[in-house]
């Protein structure tokens, strides 16, 4: 006798976290399906707002706030993805990003009275989906596989991770969406082919060429443009619109904000409707007053001619890169809401030789392709990739005890990642690099690899000095690992043969007990985590009750201190984080006047010196 048991299993969804819209899609059985949110729709807006009252909103609702209150709305986050600030200055120039002040090492998005890191705000599109996904479902879901665009580096891959992690799903995998739109398609089976996969769309273009082998998916060349998509097509109708009003009306409304966004819906409304009409009337209602213009197919085609035609040169640098000629491609997939537009179709035939698949809503195959891939890793669908990945993830220890993971499970190989450590004591001139193995979050459940010192580091206070540590696995899965002190350059490095002894069983149990473990592991990771904290906040006390600075404090102050030292040495012991954290944070309260007596002293001190 056996049961089947379909209430509440847990499903693994395929995620498109796009520029523009993101989606989210399952396997239903034998076919991938794009789940339906609360409101309808299967795509949800990448835009996220936040309400005065801090109620966080994100989609159809957010786009809707983006027009009323800008202020406390983003929108394309996804172009600030594991960047810093010096690259994206050219963004900034081109979208209205507000990056807080001080944000040198990590970007911090000011929304509203808040900040948020790239990879939080991705995490609140996710937490979203996995809800749209959980009420659709009726099933807890908490693993997933997400798309990223083929040319993303790994700085961009680990925050698509990390927006994921923070969301509360756990990542068993990043495709390639170019991949993902393949695999859509089912043309994995062909076994062998090379691919083009052709993607307009709302602020991106890109091109990419597969080469299709053994069931294995290989990019051979990317090529696009960053800035080039729906959107440059909806501002040259915008601007038509903007002209009629002005001259009918007597208006110039491009100064206000609120009636260009309004204008700006109802012409991306006339233009998708244009992809299915031979005409479309632009209907655009303002304070009693009302503008209808109709636009042809044939006058919209003259306005997009030199957009369209910007997709052609990167799509032959890309062939000629890949070292294919047009016959040469077997398959050509429309990818993107923008190759909706007949022209565009024609055009991708006309250059390619080759009529493109559009079977697929072009805004949905690579969702689907993600849920197909969710569905060969939960094993729902069968085994058909056979891709060489890391059977578990590989990292170091850091201080605390807490691993770091540099390669995740199921990476693709040969890959190559790389982190940046600091120390976590004044003045030390070692570092232990301990390699491990393993999904556990403590150093000390996992497989160790390889320990090796890094010495010579200049003496430094805790937290200055800077050490690169590069993990490298060749093809054969032999990880080289080399660790660099970015100040003086010394390098140390060993090879180690990750897998090695190890059996398919104990990866197994390893993987297991990691999910048997979480949330002590999780637990145990934050206690760690406070205590790091804790010792660095309690060491600096302890500095400063030796200057001036905690001379020149009231008694009642210095008491405060103290009590706050002891509370949380106390707080230390426990399983708590939550209360270190509390202390924490009392000890940082009371200890702002004696942190600025400090800055005066030293001002003072700096101040005397000038004069000597
Ligand atoms: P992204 O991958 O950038 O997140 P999508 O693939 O969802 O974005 O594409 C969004 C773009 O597709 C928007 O500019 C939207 O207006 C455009 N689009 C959607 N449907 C159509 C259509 N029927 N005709 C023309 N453009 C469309
Ligand atoms: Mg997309």
């Amino acid at each position: 006798m056996f049961q089947i048991e379909f209430e509440n299993q847990e499903k693994v969804v395929g995620i498109d976290l796009g520029t523009t819209n993101s989606l989210v899609a399952w396997m239903n059985l034998t076919k991938p399906e794009v789940i339906v949110g609360e409101d309808g729709d299967k795509l949800v807006p990448s835009v996220v707002s936040i309400a005065s009252d801090g109620q966080i909103i994100v989609g159809n609702a957010a786009r809707q706030e983006l027009i009323d209150h800008p202020e406390r709305s983003i929108y394309s986050v996804k172009r600030l993805m594991g960047r810093g600030v010096e690259d994206v200055q050219e963004e900034l120039k081109l979208f209205p990003f507000r990056i807080a002040a001080g944000s040198e090492s990590v970007i911090r998005v000011v929304l509203g009275e808040k900040t948020f890191t790239p990879p939080e705000v991705s995490a609140l599109i996710l937490r979203q989906l996995r809800k749209n996904a959980e009420e659709a479902l009726g099933a807890t879901v908490s693993k997933c596989v997400i798309t990223v665009p083929a040319y993303f580096n790994d700085a961009q891959r680990q925050a698509t991770r990390d927006a994921g992690r923070i969301a509360g799903l756990e990542v068993l995998r990043l495709v390639n969406e170019p991949t993902a739109a393949a695999l859509a398609y089912g043309l994995d089976k062909r076994k062998e082919g090379i691919i083009a996969v052709y993607d307009l769309g709302g602020g991106t273009f890109d091109i990419s060429i597969l080469k299709l082998q053994d069931g294995i998916f290989e990019v051979l060349a990317t090529n696009g443009d960053t800035h080039l998509g729906g959107d440059d097509i909806d501002n040259r109708l915008l601007r038509i619109a903007l002209e009629d009003v002005k001259s009918e009306w007597g208006e110039d409304l491009s100064a206000s904000g609120e009636a260009v966004q309004t204008l700006r819906r109802d012409v991306i409304r006339a233009k998708e409707a244009l992809s299915f009409a031979p005409v479309v009337t632009i209907e655009f209602d303002w304070h009693g007053k009302a503008y209808r213009r109709e636009i042809t197919r044939e006058l919209f085609e003259s306005l997009i001619t030199d957009i369209v035609d910007r997709t052609l040169g990167p799509c032959r640098d890309c062939m000629r890169d890949a070292g294919v000629t047009p016959e040469q491609i077997d398959e050509v997939v429309l990818v993107g809401g923008s190759t909706r537009i007949p022209m565009v179709r024609s055009a991708v035939e006309v250059l390619f030789r080759a009529k493109p698949h559009t079977e697929l809503n072009p805004d949905e195959v690579v969702a689907l392709g993600a849920a197909v891939q969710a569905g060969i890793l939960s094993g729902t669908v069968e085994n058909q990739l056979l891709l060489d990945v890391t059977p578990l993830s590989l990292g170091i220890e850091m201080y605390g005890g807490v691993v770091s993971k540099i390669i995740h499970r199921n990476s693709t190989i040969p890959a190559s990642a790389g982190e940046t450590f600091t120390t976590g004591v004044d003045g030390q001139t070692n570092v232990l690099i301990h390699v491990v193995q393993g999904e556990r979050e403590l150093a000390k459940d996992n497989r160790s690899l390889a320990r090796f010192d890094l010495k010579g580091i200049d003496p430094m206070p805790a937290g200055y000095a800077r050490v690169e540590v590069r993990f490298l696995i060749d093809a054969n899965g032999i990880l080289n690992v080399t660790a660099r002190d970015a100040r003086t350059g010394k390098e140390q490095s060993v090879d180690v043969k990750p897998s090695y002894g190890l059996t398919d069983e104990q990866v197994e149990a390893m993987i297991e007990a990691s999910i048997d473990h979480a949330e002590d592991d999780y637990n145990a990771a934050q206690v760690a985590g406070a205590r790091v904290d804790a010792d660095a906040i309690l060491a600096a006390t302890d500095k400063a009750k030796r200057t001036d600075a905690w001379v020149e404090l009231s008694d009642e102050e210095r008491q405060k201190i103290t009590d706050a030292m002891n509370r949380l040495q106390l707080a230390y012991h426990s399983d708590d984080h939550h209360l270190i954290q509390a202390q924490i944070d009392v000890l940082n309260e009371v200890t702002h006047a004696l942190a600025e007596n400090m800055m005066n002293t030293a001002v003072r001190g700096a101040l005397k010196g000038t004069h000597v």
